[in-house]
C-alpha cells in the first residue's frame, strides 16, 4: 500500500508535537491524517470509521484518557489497524507497553522515543502490512478428529532449523520442528495440533515419528560428512511413561545413530504431573548418553529450580530475551546473565530467536556460544537441509 493511500490517526495532546508529527507525515507523502488531542477524541475518530484507519500514532501520556487505555479500547474492536507508540518516557516503560499492545492483539509497528523524526516514522510505517497475521485470528481451530486422523495417515514430518556456533561460524546441529503437511490447508504449524495431541493422550505417537525421522535425517547427514547433532522436542506428558528412554534409544539405534548425537529439549510445565517419574526418565536418558536441553529458559516453568534438579547439558534462552535485545537494555541484562550462569554451570547455551544482524552481533559481543533463528535460517524440509548446511557461510 502506498503511503499516500494510507489513513493515519495521530493521538497526541501536545499541540506542537502533534503538528510536528502531522507535518512529518505530510512530508513523507501522507494525504489522509486525522488528529486527536487525547484518548477520548482518538477513540471517537476511531469509532466513526474503524475500517478507515490503517496506522495509529499514539502518545502514551495524555490527559483524560491515556494511551494505554486508548490502546485497550482499540484492541477490543479487533481492528486491523497498526500502532506506532511515541513517548518521552523511559525505554523500559515503552517496552512494557509494547508487550501490552501485542497482548491486546494489536499489530505493533514499533515505538519511537521523542522527538519523532520523519526517518524514524518512515522506517516503522514500512512495516505496515508486512507482519504475520495475528495468531489468535490467524487460523480457526482444526477439528480434533482431523488431527487424530493425520497421525494415522503419516502427514507429520520434521522441518529442521540450524543451530550455529557463533565463534567458529560452523553449523553444529539442527532442531526438528513438527509440521503437518495438510492436503488442503498446506503446512500447519505445531501450535495448531500439539496441545490437542497432548490432551488426547496421543502425543507419544508424534514423538516416535519425530524421533525416528530426525534420527534417520541425522544419520544421513553424518554419512555425508556433516557431523551434526539433532534436537527433538519432548512433551512433558511423555515423561510419565517409564519405558520412554528405552523406546527412544531403540528408535535412534535402529537408524544407526548414537544417543549422544541427539539432544532432547524439554520445557517443564504444569503438565509434568509425576515429578519423580519425570526425573527418573530424564536421568535414564542422560545415562544412555542423550543430551538434555532446557527449552524456553526464563519463561513460565523453565526456571533455575529445574536447572538444579535435572541433569541438563544445554540451556536454550527463550527468544523473548534474545530478539531485539540490543534495543531493550533489560533483555540484554537478562540475556547476558543467563549466558554467564550457563557457562559457569558447564552448560552449552543456545540463544533462540536471532532475527537480525543486530541480534547476532550482540550475542557475539556478550560471548554466547550458539545461535538459532530466522537470521540464520527458517526451519526447512529435510531434503533442503544438507545443501543449506554445505553452502552456509557465517556473516562476517
Ligand atoms: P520451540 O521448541 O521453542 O521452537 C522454536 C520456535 O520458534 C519454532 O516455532 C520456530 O519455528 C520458531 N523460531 C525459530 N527462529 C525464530 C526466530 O528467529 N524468530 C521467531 N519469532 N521464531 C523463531 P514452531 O516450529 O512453530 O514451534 C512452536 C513450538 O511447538 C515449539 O517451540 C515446540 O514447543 C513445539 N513443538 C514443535 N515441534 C514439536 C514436537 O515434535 N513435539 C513437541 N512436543 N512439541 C513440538
Ligand atoms: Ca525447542
Ligand atoms: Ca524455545
Amino acid at each position: 500500500m502506498k503511503l499516500s493511500e494510507m489513513r493515519f490517526l495521530v493521538a497526541e495532546d501536545h499541540e506542537f508535537q502533534r503538528k510536528t508529527l502531522v507535518r512529518a507525515l505530510q512530508g513523507l507523502g501522507a494525504l489522509h491524517i486525522l488528529e486527536a488531542a487525547d484518548g477520548h477524541e482518538a477513540l471517537a475518530c476511531f469509532h466513526n470509521a474503524p475500517q478507515a484507519i490503517d496506522i495509529i500514532i499514539c502518545d502514551l501520556d495524555m490527559p483524560n484518557m491515556d494511551g494505554m487505555e486508548f490502546i485497550r479500547h482499540v484492541g477490543e474492536t479487533g481492528t486491523k489497524a497498526s500502532i506506532i507508540l511515541t513517548s518521552a518516557l523511559d525505554r523500559n516503560l515503552i517496552s512494557s507497553v509494547e508487550t501490552m499492545t501485542q497482548a491486546y492483539g494489536i499489530n505493533l509497528l514499533g515505538a519511537i522515543e521523542k522527538p519523532a523524526t520523519p526517518q524514524k516514522l518512515q522506517d516503522l510505517i514500512k512495516r505496515h502490512g508486512t507482519s504475520a497475521p495475528r495468531p489468535a485470528a490467524a487460523q480457526a481451530a482444526i477439528p480434533e478428529a482431523e488431527i487424530v486422523e493425520a497421525l494415522d495417515k503419516a502427514q507429520f514430518e520434521p522441518f529442521f532449523q540450524p543451530k550455529v556456533d557463533l565463534v567458529k561460524g560452523e553449523v553444529v546441529g539442527a532442531e526438528a520442528l513438527a509440521r503437518w503437511h495438510h492436503p488442503q490447508r498446506g503446512m500447519v504449524p505445531p501450535n495448531a495440533f500439539i496441545r490437542v495431541l497432548e490432551n488426547k493422550g496421543l502425543i507419544d505417537k508424534l514423538t516416535w515419528i519425530m524421533v525416528d525421522r530426525s534420527a534417520a535425517a541425522c544419520a544421513a547427514w553424518r554419512r555425508q560428512g556433516l557431523s551434526l547433532t539433532v534436537s527433538v522436542n519432548l512433551s512433558p506428558k511423555s515423561l510419565d511413561d517409564p519405558a520412554l528412554a528405552d523406546r527412544i534409544t531403540e528408535l535412534v539405534q535402529k537408524r544407526g545413530l548414537q544417543p549422544r548425537d541427539m539432544i532432547l529439549e524439554i520445557t517443564e510445565s504444569a503438565a509434568m504431573t509425576d515429578v519423580a517419574r519425570a526425573l527418573e526418565n530424564l536421568a535414564r536418558l542422560r545415562v544412555k548418553g542423550f543430551g538434555l536441553s532446557i527449552d524456553d529458559y526464563g519463561t513460565g516453568y523453565s526456571s533455575m529450580q529445574q536447572l538444579a534438579r535435572i541433569p541438563f547439558t544445554e540451556l536454550k534462552i527463550d527468544q523473548s530475551f534474545v530478539t531485539d535485545a540490543a534495543a531493550h537494555p533489560q533483555r540484554g541484562v537478562m540475556l547476558e546473565s543467563s549466558i554467564d550462569m550457563a557457562h559457569k554451570l558447564g552448560l552449552k547455551v543456545v540463544a533462540e530467536g536471532v532475527e537480525t544482524r543486530a541480534d547476532w552481533n550482540q550475542l557475539k559481543r556478550i560471548g554466547c556460544s550458539l545461535a538459532q533463528g530466522y537470521f540464520i535460517a527458517k526451519p526447512m524440509p529435510a531434503a533442503e537441509f544438507v545443501d543449506w548446511a554445505l553452502e552456509w557461510t557465517p556473516p562476517e
